[in-house]
C-alpha cells in the first residue's frame, strides 16, 4: 500500500461513488451489522477475535483490506503484531499475521492516527481510513481500512466495532489473570504455551532460543502464615509476584498457578542461559528484606519444552526437578534435564510436591 501523507479527505474531490449497501439503512442490513457484532464477541481468545473483528468490517464495508495494528504491552503480547483480511483475486476475504517489518506504510497512517485518525487518498486512487483503537486512555493498536470507494461515512461504524473490541478485549484479559497478583492464571496456561512455541520469533541478530517451564515454589510458606497469619502470607505472595515482573523478560509469560505456585514459561538460549534467569530470580527474593517476615526463599524446578511435548508432561518433569530442589535443603533451582543425565532421578521420584490434576 502507498499512501501520500499530505492528501487527506478533505482535499478529496467529492465525486459519485457505490457505497456499501448497509450505509443507507435498513432492516436486514441492521440485522447483518447485529449480527456480526454477535458473532466478533462470541469469541473467547484474542486470536479468534482478531479474525473476526477483521473480517466482519472488510464485509461489512465492503473493503480491500482490513488490517489490525496491535501495539506489543501487556495486554497484547511482546511483539506489535498485525493481522490482515485482503480479497484475493477470487473475491475471497483471507487474514494473515502479517510481519511489522514489512509494512513501513503502516507508520505515515499511525502517525496520523495517532492524532486522531483520519482518512487518506492512497497513492493508487483507492481510499484509506485509520481509527485508533484506545483502552483506558492509551492507544492499543488501530484499525486500518483500504477501499475503492470512500471511507469518511463509514467512521462511525469502525469507531464504534473499536471500542467493543477493546472492552472486549480488556474483558477476556481480566479472566485470564489472577486477582491477587495480577499475573495469569492456571487457565490461560494451555493458550499462553501455544503461543509461546509457535508464536514467537527471534528479533533481529537473536538466535532462536527454546522454550522453558519453571515452577517457583515459595519455601515453607505454611510457616510464613502460622507465624504472621494469612494477610502477611498473601502480601508475600504479591510481593514474589512483583519480583518475578522486575526479574523476568517482557516476553516471558508469568503465572500464579495457585497458592504459593508459580510458573514462569520463557524463552531461552540454552539451558545455562535458562539457569542464569531463574539464579538470578532466586537470589533476587533470597536478597530481599520482605516487611515484617524477614527473609523468604522460592525453590524452582524447570524443563525444556519441545513443541510436540504435551503441557502435563512437562509440567510433570518440571515438578520433579521441583521436588528434587525440596529434598535438597530449598532455596535452590534444578533443571529436569541435568538431573535426569546425572541419574539423581532414578528412584523413588513419583510424588511432586505440586498439585497438578
Ligand atoms: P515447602 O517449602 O515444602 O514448599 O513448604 P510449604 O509450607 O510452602 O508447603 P506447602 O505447599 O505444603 O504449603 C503451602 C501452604 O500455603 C498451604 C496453605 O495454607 C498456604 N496457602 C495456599 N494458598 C494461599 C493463599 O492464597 N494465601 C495464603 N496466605 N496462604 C496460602
Ligand atoms: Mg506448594
Ligand atoms: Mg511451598
Amino acid at each position: 500500500m502507498s499512501i501520500d501523507p499530505v492528501a487527506t479527505v478533505d482535499s478529496v474531490p467529492s465525486r459519485s461513488v457505490e457505497v456499501p449497501g448497509w450505509v443507507s439503512g435498513g432492516e436486514a442490513t441492521q440485522a447483518r451489522l447485529v449480527d456480526s457484532v454477535a458473532h466478533f464477541t462470541h469469541q473467547r481468545d484474542t486470536e479468534a477475535l482478531d479474525h473476526s473483528l477483521t473480517l466482519s468490517l472488510a464485509e461489512l464495508a465492503d473493503a480491500r483490506t482490513v488490517t489490525l495494528y496491535k501495539r506489543a504491552g501487556e495486554r497484547s503480547g511482546p511483539q506489535e503484531s498485525l493481522v490482515r483480511c485482503s480479497r484475493n483475486a477470487l473475491g475471497r476475504f483471507n487474514i494473515d499475521l502479517v510481519p511489522r517489518s514489512a509494512d513501513a506504510s503502516t507508520d505515515l497512517l499511525l502517525q496520523q492516527g495517532e492524532r486522531d485518525g483520519g482518512c487518506v487518498r492512497l497513492r493508487d486512487g483507492g481510499y484509506g481510513m485509520l481509527v485508533p483503537i484506545r483502552h483506558d486512555g492509551r492507544m492499543i493498536g488501530a484499525l486500518m481500512l483500504e477501499s475503492e470507494h470512500p471511507l469518511e461515512m463509514l467512521r462511525p461504524l469502525v469507531e464504534g466495532f473499536a471500542r467493543i473490541y477493546a472492552n472486549y478485549v480488556g474483558l477476556l484479559d481480566e479472566s485470564e489473570r489472577d486477582k491477587l497478583t495480577g499475573l495469569y492464571n492456571r487457565r490461560s496456561f494451555d493458550r499462553h504455551l501455544q503461543r509461546q512455541l509457535h508464536g514467537t520469533r527471534p528479533r533481529e541478530g537473536e538466535q532462536a532460543g527454546q522454550t522453558w517451564l519453571a515452577i517457583l515454589d515459595i519455601d515453607h510458606f505454611k510457616r510464613i502464615n502460622d507465624t504472621w497469619g494469612h494477610l502477611y502470607g498473601d502480601e508475600v505472595i504479591l510481593m514474589i509476584a512483583q519480583q518475578m515482573r522486575a526479574s523476568f523478560r517482557h516476553g516471558d509469560a508469568l503465572f500464579r498457578f495457585g497458592g504459593e505456585e508459580f510458573v514462569v514459561l520463557m524463552s531461552a538460549i540454552d539451558r545455562e542461559a535458562a539457569t542464569a534467569a531463574l539464579q538470578r530470580f532466586r537470589t533476587r527474593v533470597q536478597d530481599h528484606e520482605f516487611p515484617q517476615v524477614g527473609q523468604v526463599t522460592v525453590s524452582v524446578g524447570f524443563a525444556v519444552i519441545g513443541p510436540h511435548d504435551y503441557p502435563a508432561t512437562v509440567l510433570d518433569r518440571a515438578d520433579k526437578a521441583l521436588y528434587f530442589a525440596k529434598n535438597s535443603g530449598r532455596n535452590q533451582v534444578f533443571s529436569y534435564e541435568d538431573l535426569r543425565a546425572r541419574g539423581a532421578l532414578d528412584g523413588d521420584v513419583t510424588a511432586g510436591s505440586v498439585d497438578l490434576f
